[in-house]
């Protein structure tokens, strides 16, 4: 008898995401190229590329996958007026929000939020990403920077490009294009420090925190979102800027975290973390 693994999706699931969900953001040869790597390693194998930031094991598009219809089935419950279930918690660490097209990038295979964030804009809605991970969302702001039913907010660290992902797209200056002129709001934090990704053991704390976040959220981005009233909001959720966190070197605490989810259910009853 063969043994089936903790969390392997059926082939009949599996055929859904890969027709019908990736193609919303990824190309055929993105998810080809994922599985690929994953078959070729043995049990214990693992592979990393681009300075460690992505890794593959076997498992790694089984695991993939399984982020990926989290994510569809989580937005197709909230979504669903039926059911009374407005709100939701996809576990599935990191959101996704480094990966492009073809492209993995920063421990990030499939974009989750973007996928979750297509299916439904496919239904019409007009959806708010708010991307709280310390590092800028920006593979899901290349696939809505033109979207003006898309307002994609993020906060995460800059300091003066030594954070990563080191592009110049996650500065202020950058708010969308076309139809999603200004549907796109960085807010791009300087700490004063400069930041040594190479060597992590080389940086200190900075002094980023609660204080900061209240008062972005309170004076700026939330009456953005408000404004924009959005049909649903999904939650782009790293904890990486907590307090002791060893990659965000940041001060965030629950209470911060408690306080922008409750906010963003007050603005909107839909809401997904992912
Ligand atoms: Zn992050």
């Amino acid at each position: 008898m063969q043994e089936k693994k903790l969390g392997e999706l059926s082939p009949e699931v599996e055929e859904y995401l890969r027709k019908e969900v990736l193609p919303l953001v990824h190309s055929e040869d993105h998810v080809k190229a994922v599985r690929e790597k994953s078959s070729s390693l043995g049990p214990g194998e693992t592979l990393a590329e681009k300075h460690n930031d992505v890794y593959f094991s076997n498992d790694s598009y089984q695991g993939a996958l399984l982020s990926a219809c989290a994510a569809s089935k989580g937005v197709q419950t909230v979504l669903d007026s039926s059911n009374g279930l407005d709100r939701g918690y996809c576990i599935t660490r990191p959101p996704g929000h480094h990966a492009k097209c073809s492209d993995p990038a920063g421990f990030c295979l499939f974009n989750n939020v973007a996928l979750a964030a297509k299916m439904a804009r496919k239904e019409g809605k007009r959806v708010c990403i708010f991307d709280w991970d310390i590092h800028h969302g920006d593979g899901t702001q290349e696939q809505f920077y033109e979207d003006g039913d898309v307002l994609f907010v993020s906060m995460h660290r800059c300091d003066k490009l030594t954070f990563y992902p080191y592009n110049e797209s996650m500065k202020p200056s950058f708010s969308g294009e076309g139809k999603g002129k200004y549907h796109t709001v960085n807010v791009a934090w300087e700490t004063g420090l400069v930041v040594d990704e190479e060597v992590r053991e080389n940086n200190t704390q900075s002094t980023l925190g609660n204080n900061e976040y209240r008062k972005a959220c309170d004076t700026l981005l939330f009456p953005i979102v408000e404004q924009f009233k959005p049909d649903l909001i999904l939650i782009s959720c790293g904890f990486d800027g907590a307090l002791n966190d060893p990659l965000g070197w940041s001060k965030l605490t629950a209470m911060m975290y408690a306080y922008m989810t409750e906010s963003l259910t007050r603005i909107c009853p839909k809401v997904l973390v992912i």
